[in-house]
């Protein structure tokens, strides 16, 4: 029997389309106690999610659809809508395999959960992943608009269940096509009203994360200290400056981009950085000497082999799901003895800036700025501090207690719209969504 988890993601798009679905969800069934599907000829699909339960975490719904013109796979996962519509990016990257490619998703709209929950705002929990055939550089301009076309377009029909943003692979002209499609997204260019690229406000809350563990640790304040980012994208290249600024003796950077290592380069040149490129399966740069490790690249970097070899005595950085395994090395990291800010913690200030842009702004905005000052009690400095305390004294890893105090804020209930995207959510898996 042909194992779907396993197929390519374009070969799962062959199969869909021999098949004749366009479309199709999986929901976790309470009655049932498994995940389940709109379509029987998935079920083998839906039963890999029930018989390992870490990332299918009671998701109210993953729904997926083969887009015909740009012939790819695209998807929408929604894990928690208490606190209001599934919100966050966006990712346009390249899988191996149609589980890894679902997986993803999965994992990343559960950490927009928690961040949203911890952030403090109104939002609930969702992600937008497609999947990239082929190589970014070489893709022409016309596929990608239809790419983003199409995504508009699978966004409207999910009626506002879930609002999308920028992520890794996706730019605010993409974020501008998907606007031509539907209105649920954020992340749009300023000339139009959006909050545009939210990448430095992102860097600058995770170095008010850095800023809370060295006091913690009573190591002083950044100035004189090594930095090390890894990944020198749109988070990483502002973070950079950011540092420098903050009177940072030494950053070491790596990403596997020549070109955006040149770039760097370019931009800090005379200053005292070692920016490198690195292969994608390299991670010495993680084991660098320094005193904070900031990883920007992608998740998963934090396993049982990394961890031990870090010599950074905090670990803080923007890439979601550091850990590879949040539990197994969220102890294993505790036991380390590196003071680890989990990334649902510390890297909110992307979807902060862009999720609520349709209420307008200020200049300078309370509403951003409060998050990254020290006089309300859930900025990210003054949480990541109650975090490292209470951590401290139950003798627990940061990662757990962040957690537990993310899941309890995000089974609240939105003050005014109630459980309505949890409705919504029914009526298109009760519906005819998936034809
Ligand atoms: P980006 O795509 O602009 O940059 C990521 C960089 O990492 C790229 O230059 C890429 O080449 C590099 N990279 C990939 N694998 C690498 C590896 N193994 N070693 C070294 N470099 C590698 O993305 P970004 O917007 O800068 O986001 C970085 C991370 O932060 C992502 O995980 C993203 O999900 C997370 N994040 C970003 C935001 C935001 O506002 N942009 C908000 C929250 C979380």
């Amino acid at each position: 029997m042909m194992e779907l988890g396993k197929l390519s993601t374009r070969e799962f798009s062959d199969y869909l389309r021999e098949c004749g679905v366009r479309r199709f969800f999986l929901a976790w069934d309470e009655a049932e106690r498994r995940v389940v599907t709109s379509h029987p000829a998935l079920q083998p699909l839906a039963d890999l999610f029930s018989a390992d339960r870490r990332d299918f975490d009671r998701h109210e719904g993953l729904f997926v659809q083969y887009a015909p013109r740009s012939s790819t796979l695209q998807s929408v996962a929604i894990h928690r809508t208490s606190r209001g519509q599934g919100a966050g990016g966006t990712r346009y990257w390249g899988y191996d395999s149609t589980e890894e490619f679902l997986r993803d998703g999965l994992r990343l709209s559960r950490g927009m959960t928690l961040k949203n929950a911890l952030a403090g705002i109104w939002w609930g929990g969702g992600k937008g992943v497609i999947a990239r055939e082929g190589d970014a550089a070489s893709e022409d301009h016309e596929h990608r608009r239809r790419v983003y076309e199409e995504y508009g377009e699978f966004i409207t029909s999910l009626r506002g269940a879930y609002v999308t943003a920028e992520d890794v692979g996706t730019t605010v002209e993409d974020m501008a096509v998907i606007f031509t499609k539907t209105r649920f997204t954020t992340c749009i260019p300023e000339q139009v009203g959006g909050s545009g690229n939210p990448s430095a406000p992102t860097a600058l809350g995770v170095v008010r994360g850095m800023e809370a563990a060295l006091r913690f640790r009573e190591m002083g304040t950044l100035a004189g200290k090594q930095v090390i980012v890894q990944g020198l994208g749109h988070v990483g290249l502002p973070m950079i400056a950011y540092l420098l600024d903050r009177g940072v003796q030494r950053i070491i950077g790596s990403d596997i981009d020549g070109h955006r290592v040149a770039v760097a380069n370019e931009r800090f040149a005379g200053r005292n950085v070692d920016l490198r490129r690195a292969a994608p399966d390299d991670t010495s740069v993680l084991a660098e000497e320094a005193d904070v490790l900031a990883p920007c690249a992608v998740g998963g970097v934090l396993t049982p082999e990394t961890i031990p070899r870090i010599k950074a005595r905090i670990v803080c950085g923007a890439a979601n799901n550091l850990l590879l395994d949040p539990r197994r090395d969220g102890e294993i990291i505790f036991r380390e003895g590196i003071t680890f800010l989990p990334d649902f913690l510390v890297n909110r200030m992307g979807i902060v800036t862009c999720a609520n842009e349709q209420y307008g702004y200020a200049d300078p905005d309370p509403a951003i700025e409060r998050h990254l000052g020290e006089s309300w009690s859930n900025s990210i400095y003054r949480l990541c501090l109650a975090v490292l305390e209470r951590a401290r004294d139950e003798k627990r890893a940061t990662s757990d207690v962040a957690l537990e105090m993310a899941v309890e804020r995000s089974e609240e209930t939105h003050p005014i719209w109630g459980d309505r995207s949890r409705r919504i959510l029914q009526s298109l898996i009760h519906g005819d969504w998936a034809g």
